[in-house]
C-alpha cells in the first residue's frame, strides 16, 4: 500500500492574503524575521488583524537556519502568550522555526492540555515548500537535523506572489535552485509515485521557464507567481516522495560552513545527477532514464538516456551561469584547508541524514567524499 497525503488548504494568487480576513481567532502569534518587518510585509498581516479587532503579538527575531536556542526562545514565548492562531510569515527558516516550536510544545508540555493552535504558513521565498511539508530543519551545533512528522503540516498555506517581489536576485537564485532540486530528487526517489512525478515534471518546466525572469526582474509578478506555485508543488512532491543525497550533502555543508541551503543544493545537484545516472559508466539506470524524460519535456535532445542526462546537466549549468551563481564550493568563501579538515565530519552527517535512504543509488562514505571533492571544484568528473 502506498499513500499520498494532501494537506494543507492552499490559497494562491494575487491577493491570496485576503483569506486571513476569514479566520477567527482570539490571540494571534505572528512568527517572522527582521526582513519582513523592514520590507513592510509583517505590517500587511497585522493591519488585517487590527482591522478586525484581533489581539496579536509578534516574534520577529527568527534567524536564518534556526537553531535549538531559537526554538527554545519561541517555546517560552508561545507558552506564555497561548495563541489560538500562529501565522508564520517568512522564508523556510521562519516557517520551520514555527513548526518546530508548535511541535516541541506539544511533545514536552502535554500536561498543559492545550489544543494545537491553528497554523497558517505564508512563504515569502519561492524555495523550500515548507508551507506544505511535514519537515522542519533545525540546527544543533554544526548539524542540521531534519524533523519529519505529519503533525508539522500547517493547516493553511497562503501563496501570494506580491510577498516575494522584494527577494533580492542572489536569494531568488538560491531559493529557485532549491525548488529545482526538490523536483529532481523527488522524481528519482525510491519513494516516487505517479502523483509525485506529475508534480515534479510540472515544477521542472516552470523553473526553467520562469526562474531567469524572476532573477532579472523581481517585480515580474507573473513569473513570481509561477515560481511560487512551483515551489509549493515541489514541496507537495517531496513531502510524499522524500529527497536524496543532494539534500543530505547540502544539509551538512550548510550546517558546517553556513552556505545558504539553496546555494548548497545548486553546488551539489549536477554532481549527484551524474552519479545517480552512472554517467561515466553505462548511463542506463532508472534515474538516468527519468532524467532523460525530464530533458525531453524541456524540449532538449534526449534520444538516449546518455544524451538526455547530458542535456539536463548542460541545462542546469546554463541556468546557474545565467544567474551568476558560483560554479564550485571553492567560489563561495569556504577556506580550502577548513573544507579538507571538516570533510569526514560532513560525510558522516550526510550518511545519517534522513534524505539519504530514498536516494536511487546507495552511497557509501567514499562516494560522498568524492561528490564533495567534485563540488569543491565544480568539475563533473568520474565517480563510481
Ligand atoms: P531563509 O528563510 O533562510 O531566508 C533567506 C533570507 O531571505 C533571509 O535573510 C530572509 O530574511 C530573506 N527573505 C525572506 N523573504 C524575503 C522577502 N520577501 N524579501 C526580502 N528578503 C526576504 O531561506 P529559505 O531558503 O526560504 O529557507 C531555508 C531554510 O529552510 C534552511 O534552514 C533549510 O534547511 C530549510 N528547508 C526546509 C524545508 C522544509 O521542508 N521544511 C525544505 C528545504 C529547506
Amino acid at each position: 500500500m502506498s499513500e499520498f497525503l494532501l494537506k494543507p488548504r492552499i490559497c494562491f494568487g494575487q491577493d491570496a492574503l485576503s483569506v486571513l480576513d476569514e479566520l477567527t481567532a482570539c490571540h494571534v502569534l505572528l512568527v517572522t524575521d527582521q526582513a519582513m518587518v523592514k520590507f513592510g510585509l509583517a505590517e500587511r498581516v497585522t493591519q488585517r488583524l487590527c482591522a478586525r479587532g484581533i489581539d496579536w503579538q509578534v516574534w520577529d527575531d527568527v534567524v536564518a537556519d534556526p537553531d535549538i536556542a531559537t526554538v527554545v526562545r519561541g517555546m517560552k514565548l508561545m507558552d506564555s502568550c497561548y495563541p489560538d492562531l500562529v501565522i508564520a510569515l517568512g522564508g523556510g527558516s521562519v516557517i520551520d522555526a514555527a513548526k518546530a516550536v508548535i511541535f516541541a510544545l506539544a511533545q514536552t508540555r502535554p500536561e498543559a492540555g492545550r489544543e494545537r493552535p491553528c497554523f497558517v504558513a505564508i512563504p515569502t521565498t519561492s524555495g523550500t515548500g515548507s508551507e506544505v511539508t511535514s519537515f522542519s530543519v533545525v540546527k544543533a551545533h554544526a548539524e542540521k537535523l531534519v524533523l519529519v512528522d505529519s503533525s508539522l503540516l500547517p493547516d493553511i498555506a497562503i501563496l501570494d506572489p506580491s510577498l516575494v517581489a522584494s527577494v533580492p536576485p542572489a536569494i531568488t537564485a538560491d531559493t529557485g535552485m532549491d525548488v529545482l532540486c526538490h523536483a529532481l530528487e523527488a522524481y528519482v526517489s525510491l519513494a516516487a509515485s505517479d502523483f509525485s512525478d506529475a508534480l515534479a515534471e510540472k515544477v521542472v518546466q516552470q523553473v526553467f521557464s520562469y526562474l531567469p525572469s524572476c532573477w532579472r526582474n523581481g517585480q515580474d509578478l507573473q513569473a513570481r507567481e509561477k515560481m511560487h506555485n512551483a515551489s509549493c508543488m515541489a514541496g507537495m512532491a517531496f513531502t510524499n516522495a522524500s529527497l536524496g543525497i543532494t539534500h543530505s550533502l547540502a544539509h551538512a555543508l550548510g550546517g558546517v560552513f553556513r552556505v545558504p541551503h539553496g546555494r548548497a543544493n545548486a553546488l551539489l545537484m549536477a554532481h549527484v545527477v551524474a552519479w545517480n545516472a552512472d554517467y561515466h559508466g553505462q548511463c542506463d539506470t532508472l534515474a538516468a532514464r527519468k532524467y532523460a524524460r525530464l530533458a525531453h519535456l524541456l524540449d532538449l535532445p534526449a534520444s538516449t538516456p546518455r544524451e538526455g542526462v547530458t542535456s539536463l546537466l548542460v541545462a542546469i549549468q546554463t541556468l546557474k551561469d545565467e544567474m551568476n551563481m558560483p560554479r564550485g564550493i571553492n567560489d563561495t568563501g569556504v577556506n580550502a584547508a577548513d573544507f579538507d579538515q571538516r570533510l569526514a565530519e560532513m560525510v558522516a552527517q550526510a550518511l545519517r541524514d534522513s534524505c539519504t535512504p530514498t536516494n536511487p543509488r546507495e552511497p557509501d562514505a567514499r562516494a560522498l567524499t568524492e561528490l564533495y571533492r567534485q563540488a569543491w571544484s565544480g568539475n563533473i568528473a568520474q565517480c563510481h
